[in-house]
């Protein structure tokens, strides 16, 4: 290990896993290397459906607009394709979101988005990419080790002969067996870091949901106060996915019973009144792997030419979120780069550290957030914790009609802009001011959710 490579293009490439990282490297990849085999442990289904390598298929997706940009690039018309296939179009400006300061106001022009199941995004991209030339994905083969042979790499299957290449590419999620495959052949282990809420998902489909339902889906965002919180999305073929999610022991449970329950609790009675009105065509899937995971490989010394990690298996995000796809497909577009270019020595040690660098924001979203959590261990560094005081306080802003205070969180979230943004001198000027006269009124509860919910009055808190 530690040797290197030729300074020319791959001309073998194995993508290790299947999934949105590994079909993204894949369509990277392609083009600028002889050959692009994916080696997938998984057998993969015809049609979009949920699949045992990927449990999170039956959770809810959402895709940032950072994502599908990045995934437009790697796959120019998959936008196109997606909405052929069913996705459901809408402006994030226009999905009722309730925070833990009132519901954000709708009807702004803000991001273009795509609502769909996760098996479709999926399947829809691996027809894409297994359709691209010199890329070939088997099915049915899971990896067990990986060895330096030379100059190349020989990647062991459990149901066949190794296979060699010139570059390796670690994209299979949570679960990787790298830093294993790493110390067999005695190599530093990576740093991790880990922060971990204890949340619970558990999502149910349905159909039949009243025409009177007009927005696309609410959000009710759980807190570090409530620990609860819940969506419902409309997907393709007129279904909805409806999700609980709970952190710790207020996890939402499997049972139909319970879900339903557990909705009723929700601080508003939309996702309640939602599934009241509808029919559920599917069991309630629950799913509670969802700490975030970094593994800094970018650290390890003498990083050897010819591999590289990406996805789930770098750096695994809380998926409330919704960042883990868009981050993969922003590492591929750097991949398809560096791979174009004439390759000198280190190069995968280089792009390991512009992987960290795409990581790095999101992660420190995901992190500053989950680590306000009492089910959360450890703790924040002051600088941190201030920061997201102040994004808190820039949300109570928007809840309360501040437009540049809204523009600028969503375009953060969407990884479309710099936390600087949160800084502009007339954000200042915005708080410094409600110091002086106090908040304005907070918008109304959206008026897309009235014929369908008609809130239930709150009892007032006891005087004290
Ligand atoms: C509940 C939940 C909700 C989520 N919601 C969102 C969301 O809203 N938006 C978003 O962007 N992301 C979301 N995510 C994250 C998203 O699912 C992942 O970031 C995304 O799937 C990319 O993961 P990946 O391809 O790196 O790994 P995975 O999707 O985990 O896939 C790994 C693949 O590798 C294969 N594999 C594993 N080991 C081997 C082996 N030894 N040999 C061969 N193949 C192997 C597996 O079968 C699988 O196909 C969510 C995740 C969860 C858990």
């Amino acid at each position: 290990m530690g040797d290197d490579i030729p300074a020319e293009a791959p001309r073998q490439v194995v993508v290790v896993g299947a999934s949105m990282a590994g079909l993204f490297a894949a369509a990277a990849a392609a083009g600028t290397s002889n050959s692009v085999l994916v080696l997938e442990r998984d057998f993969l289904p015809g049609t979009p459906k949920p699949r045992a390598g990927v449990p999170q298929s039956e959770q809810p997706h959402v895709f940032l607009f950072r994502g599908l940009l990045a995934l437009e690039d790697l796959l120019p018309g998959s936008g196109q394709e997606f909405l052929d296939r069913g996705a459901v179009p809408f402006d994030t400006g226009d999905l009722p979101w309730l925070t833990q300061h009132g519901w954000l106001p709708v009807g702004r022009r803000a991001f273009e988005v795509l609502s769909m199941t996760r098996p479709l995004f999926e399947h829809t991209v691996r027809r894409r990419v297994e359709g691209l030339p010199g890329v070939q994905i088997r099915e049915g083969c899971r990896v067990t080790s990986l060895r330096r042979c030379n100059r190349r790499w020989e990647v062991s299957v459990a149901e066949g002969p190794p296979v060699l290449a010139d570059l390796v590419i670690d994209a299979s999620g949570r679960s990787s067996r790298l830093p294993i495959w790493l110390a067999n052949a005695g190599m530093s282990a990576a740093p991790v870091a880990e922060v971990d809420t204890n949340l619970g998902y558990a999502t149910r489909m349905y159909a039949a949901v009243p025409s009177q339902m007009t927005a696309v889906g609410v959000v009710i965002q759980q807190t570090p106060a409530t620990l609860v919180g819940g969506m419902a999305l409309q997907v393709e073929d007129d279904r909805w996915l409806v999700t609980a999610v709970g952190c710790g022991e207020h996890r939402p449970p499997r049972d139909a019973t319970g879900f339903e329950s557990f909705l009723e609790r929700l601080p508003d009675p939309a996702l309640a009144q939602l599934i009241r009105h509808a029919e559920p065509v599917s069991e309630v899937a629950v799913h509670r792997q969802t700490g975030n995971r970094r593994h800094h490989y970018e650290q390890v010394p003498a990083w050897p030419d010819g591999l590289l990690v990406v996805g789930d298996a770098l750096c695994a995000f809380n998926p409330i979120y919704g960042q883990g796809i868009t981050v993969a497909a922003c590492e591929a577009v750097l991949l398809r780069q560096v791979l174009a270019a004439a390759l000198a020595p280190g190069y995968t040690r280089r792009l390991l550290r512009k992987f960290a660098a795409v990581v790095s924001l999101p992660w420190a979203i995901a992190t500053s957030e989950d680590l306000r959590y009492p089910t959360s261990k450890g703790h924040q560094a002051l600088p941190q914790a201030l920061f997201g005081q102040w994004a808190r306080h820039l949300a109570r802003l928007a809840v309360h009609g501040n437009s540049r205070a809204h523009a600028v969180l969503s375009r953060v979230y969407h990884l479309m802009g710099s936390p600087a943004q949160f800084f502009h001198p007339a954000l200042v000027a915005a708080a410094l001011q409600v110091r002086l006269t106090g908040y304005g009124p907070p918008a109304p509860r959206p008026a897309s959710l009235a014929a369908l919910t008609p809130p239930t009055p709150r009892p007032h808190p006891p005087a004290d």
